[in-house]
């Protein structure tokens, strides 16, 4: 291969000269994911997969790449710095690179082997109006996947060893080399008998079956903020299952319902109450004792004159905020009710009054609850 005519390692690249260690780490896996052959069935794909490997072989070794930037291509030609070698097909470093690249980094040639993060879990937990408002500590129970108290999660019967797994001699992968017009290429698999792990458990412990997990209850307790509402959702990190092979614990996630109140009612951090009031309460106006949700009454002045449907605020009697300081107000709502069951002196009070408001009133008897079931069938 004439000297001249190769293509500069960094335009190979596509990243400058000036480009870090990690810029042509990343160029390199996207170029070697772009035209692996297995990938790329286009006839330059080997080719140019060739190039982007070595490339990458010189680039990311600051000493090989020292030499590149000094003396180009000729430093690659054998002689005093002698680096040539391994440029013909892949050099191994080169090799576990691309493996890196295609099966994402750290997580690497190991497939399944060693430890996996535990499942999440998701529960329910209902709690009373007051509970959400001011907040609570509950202790609960749950049923999640743990080690295995016999064999600690080895899986393997107390007294007996696990086995080196014979098809892969422990390594937990298969090497298979193969040729191809470009070199050698080795190709490199998980071994499917031990799943990766290189060993295999003879005698699975009887307890867990050879899960190396069983299930077990488990008592927790979780702090409820004030101010929470229906529907949030508390994550408890680390309290999921536990992973496969002895892994991290996954989270466990509580969703909260609230059971309603007799008579409040919320609209986001305000406490909505609907305050019953007879004709001459809102017409003379009056004081009264409102109930709180803290339960001490608090006194409510009401204007001469009110209808219903007005709004009265009681500041900070409502729901504390969840994520600041202070509280939501209680909204008072006025519903003027109707009075019934008149007594006599009473009704003719009432005549008094609407002979003195200039109404000329015409009495009716109150239908009474068989008077409404007469009109509902007609
Ligand atoms: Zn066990
Ligand atoms: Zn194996």
């Amino acid at each position: 291969m004439a000297t001249e005519q190769k293509q500069d390692y960094y335009d190979v690249l596509g990243v400058p000269r000036t480009a870090s260690p990690d810029d042509i780490k990343k160029a390199f896996r996207r170029l070697a994911m772009q035209y692996h052959p297995d990938r790329n069935n286009e006839a330059s794909a080997e080719a140019r997969f060739k190039q982007v490997n070595e490339a990458n072989e010189v680039l990311s070794d600051p000493e090989k790449r020292g030499m590149y930037d000094r003396f180009g291509h000729a430093a690659t030609q054998g002689g005093a710095d002698g680096f040539a070698r391994g440029f013909d097909g892949f050099g191994f470093g080169g090799l576990g690179d691309i493996f890196d690249a295609f099966f994402g980094g750290q997580q690497g040639r190991g497939g399944q082997r060693g430890p996996m993060r535990g499942a999440d879990l998701r529960r329910a937990m209902t709690i009373t109006f007051e509970e959400a408002v001011f907040g609570t500590e509950k202790e609960f129970e749950i049923q999640t996947a743990e080690l295995c108290s016999v064999c600690n999660g080895l899986r393997a019967e107390p007294g007996t060893e696990p086995e080196r797994c014979p098809t892969c001699n422990g390594s937990g992968e298969l090497r298979r080399t193969q040729q191809s017009i470009f070199g050698q290429f080795v190709n490199v698999a998980m071994c499917d008998r031990c799943r990766g792990e290189g060993r295999i458990v003879g005698t699975p412990c009887k307890n867990c079956r050879g899960t190396g997990r069983e299930k077990k209850k488990r008592k927790l307790s979780v702090k409820i903020p004030a101010g929470v509402d229906a529907g949030a959702q508390m994550r408890l990190t680390g309290e999921g299952e536990i992973g496969a092979n002895a892994g991290p614990r996954g989270n466990l996630y509580l969703q909260l319902n609230v059971k309603q109140h007799e008579i409040f009612r919320r609209d986001e951090d305000d406490l909505l109450f609907e305050l019953d009031l007879n004709f001459a309460q809102v017409a003379l106006g009056d004081e009264i004792d409102v109930p709180t949700i803290d339960g001490e009454p608090q006194q409510l002045r009401i204007p001469a004159g009110t209808q219903t449907g007005e709004l009265f605020v009681v500041r900070g009697k409502g729901v504390p905020h969840l994520r600041a300081t202070g509280r939501g107000d209680m909204i008072v709502r006025a519903n003027v009710v109707t009075p019934k069951g008149l007594s006599k002196e009473q009704k003719d009070l009432l005549k008094q009054l609407a002979a003195s408001m200039g109404s000329d009133v015409t009495p009716q008897e109150d239908r009474g609850l068989m008077g409404k079931i007469k009109d509902a069938l007609g």
